[in-house]
């Protein structure tokens, strides 16, 4: 493999175990390329089979047994494919509002949090967006909100590879 940048051959390939977004660092991908040049010491990470793993990562948020963390919003909103202002207008509330969802923006020393209602319809339009089973509804724990720890491993396909960590108390 030559490198992209420079085109020298002294470019070289290896799978490491990363967050797949700064928004969901708790979330990590075992599969991806990372590629280093020895020549000009151009990097990059690649993602294999990027629309799977998002497809992966997004079937297990919506079925998490307990409210959306403030990254986890954000990335389902980009899991589908929508501008923020898109999103607000399909919730029904303003994008000021889906914003502080997104960035866990406090008031009066409390963390702002998605609502219970707008938690379920953007894991209801994620299935259908993306072709995942419709998740349970029902005793969605809206206490909890830490955020899923996974890991997803790539092999013949991108798996699961711990289950969902409990809700934190
Ligand atoms: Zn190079």
């Amino acid at each position: 493999m030559k490198c992209p940048a420079c085109g020298s051959p002294a470019f070289t390939s290896t799978r490491v175990v990363r967050a797949l977004s700064a928004k969901i660092p708790d979330i990590l991908a075992d599969g991806l390329e990372e590629g280093a040049c020895g020549a000009c010491g151009e990097t990059c990470v690649t993602v294999p089979r990027a629309r799977e793993l998002t497809d992966v990562i997004a079937a297990a948020l919506i079925a998490k047994r307990w409210r959306l963390a403030a990254g986890e919003v954000r990335f389902l909103r980009t899991a589908l494919n929508l501008r923020a202002e898109a999103l607000a207008e399909t919730l029904g509330v303003t994008a000021s509002q889906l914003s502080r969802w997104e960035n866990a923006a406090s008031r009066e020393g409390r963390t702002v949090r998605i609502s219970a209602t707008a938690d379920r319809l953007l894991r209801l339009l994620v299935a259908q967006h993306r072709g995942l089973p419709v998740p349970d509804l029902r005793g969605i724990d809206a206490r909890h909100d830490a955020p899923l720890a996974l890991t997803v491993r790539l092999k013949a396909a991108w798996g699961p590879v711990e289950a969902p960590a409990a809700a934190v108390a």
